[in-house]
């Protein structure tokens, strides 16, 4: 099937009980079912959601053992013989939507993420913390190879998940949308997408780094909820008629502004839900939902479109985000990091070390 050696064995980070943590180790390599690719990882960005499913936050269990890790950027080195459209050589992303029934009613209408049947890297299905990693065909990511794989990888996520959700808000060129946890992985992205779409960011997050950051990636106004007397009205006031954004993605990791956003977004605004704080619950006063239009929804990840649209505005050079880069043996003291909320932008990890 292939001239490429393949090894029989592996690294891998592998997560053996709820709770973590995540053990460095030798694992034998799979073999690609008859639909499946095999996808040499060579960085994998590490999203909130690896944390969240280590963490068991979720009323969704994951596979035990697990492998973690869903931005994974490599090059594939096998293939089931169904496989027609992706070649040896090519560059693939392995994202969270593993693989789907393709024949569902939502399938076929292109919404794949909502597929009864799917299959979830790194939390259904091993995922890219490791240096081979199976997906279906169908799904992976077409990686074009003008694009670095270390500083693409975190599209396969974060940055399918904003471009989509920043669809979703329906906001338009010129309009305002406030980005909730803009410091972090998602939002650090999501900066940039606003701007390439035309819209004008504010940003809100923790801290002085974080705010210096979300400044370099293009937001207007940074609102600091550390330190904000009043969120509410400083992120009104970031509107110039002082009426509130149209649109607030909230990518936090706190349940406190999901409470927040219906305050400060504009009469006929739309708020996205996106970050899945555990155990969070929505809160919205009826009287001022209903009267003011606004509409609350949720967004998850993106389909196979709204990924190919995600990557080729990073192709066109149009989105830059900071990423450090570790070794994949590192990837607990990432975690580290990550719970105490310290991260700007996005950790990759580097599966050769
Ligand atoms: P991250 O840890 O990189 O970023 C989260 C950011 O939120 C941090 O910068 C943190 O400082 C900030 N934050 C925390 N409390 C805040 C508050 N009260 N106000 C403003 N900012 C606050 O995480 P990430 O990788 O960007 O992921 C964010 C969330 O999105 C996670 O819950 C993750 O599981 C979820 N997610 C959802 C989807 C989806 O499809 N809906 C896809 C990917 C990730
Ligand atoms: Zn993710
Ligand atoms: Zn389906």
């Amino acid at each position: 099937m292939t001239d490429i050696e393949i090894p029989s064995e592996q690294w891998a980070q592998v997560v053996e009980k709820s709770g973590g943590p995540v053990v460095y180790k030798k694992i034998p390599v799979k073999k690609p079912s008859p639909d499946e690719v095999l996808i040499n990882v060579k960085y994998s960005g590490v999203c909130h959601t690896d944390l969240h499913a280590m963490m068991g936050d979720w009323p969704l269990p994951t596979k035990l053992p697990l492998v973690g890790g869903h931005e994974g950027a490599g090059v594939v080195v096998a293939k089931g013989e169904l496989v027609k459209d992706v070649e040896i050589g090519d560059h693939a992303g392995l994202k969270w939507l593993n693989g789907s029934c393709l024949a569902c009613s939502f399938c076929m209408q292109a919404d794949e993420p909502l597929c009864p049947h799917a299959l979830l890297s790194g939390y259904t299905v091993d995922g890219s913390f490791q240096q081979y990693a199976i997906a279906k065909a169908a799904h992976v990511a077409r990686i074009p190879k003008e694009c670095d794989l270390d500083a693409v990888a975190p599209v396969l996520c974060a940055g399918i998940t904003v471009y989509k959700s920043l669809k979703e808000s329906g906001a338009r060129p010129g309009q305002h949308v406030a980005i909730v946890g803009a410091g972090g992985g998602l939002g650090s992205m999501a900066i940039q997408y606003a701007r390439a779409m035309g819209l004008r960011v504010i940003g809100i997050d923790g801290g002085e780094e974080k705010g210096q950051s979300c400044k370099s990636l293009g937001a207007e106004v940074y609102v600091d909820f550390t330190s904000s007397a009043d969120i509410v009205r400083d992120v009104k006031a970031a509107t110039p008629d002082g009426l509130g954004p149209h649109a607030v993605l909230l990518l936090a990791v706190s349940e406190k502004p999901f409470q927040q956003a219906t305050e400060y977004i504009r009469s006929r605004g739309t708020v996205v839900c996106i970050g899945l704080p555990a155990g969070a619950y929505l809160k919205a006063p009826v009287f001022d939902t209903v009267v003011r239009m606004i509409s609350i929804k949720g967004s998850y990840v993106g389909n196979r479109q709204d990924t190919q649209e995600a990557l080729d505005f990073f192709k066109r050079g149009m989105i830059k985000v900071p990423y450090k880069t570790v070794g994949l043996s590192e990837l607990q003291d990432v975690y580290k990091l990550m719970q105490k909320g310290k991260i700007v932008g996005r950790y990759v990890v580097d599966t050769s070390r």
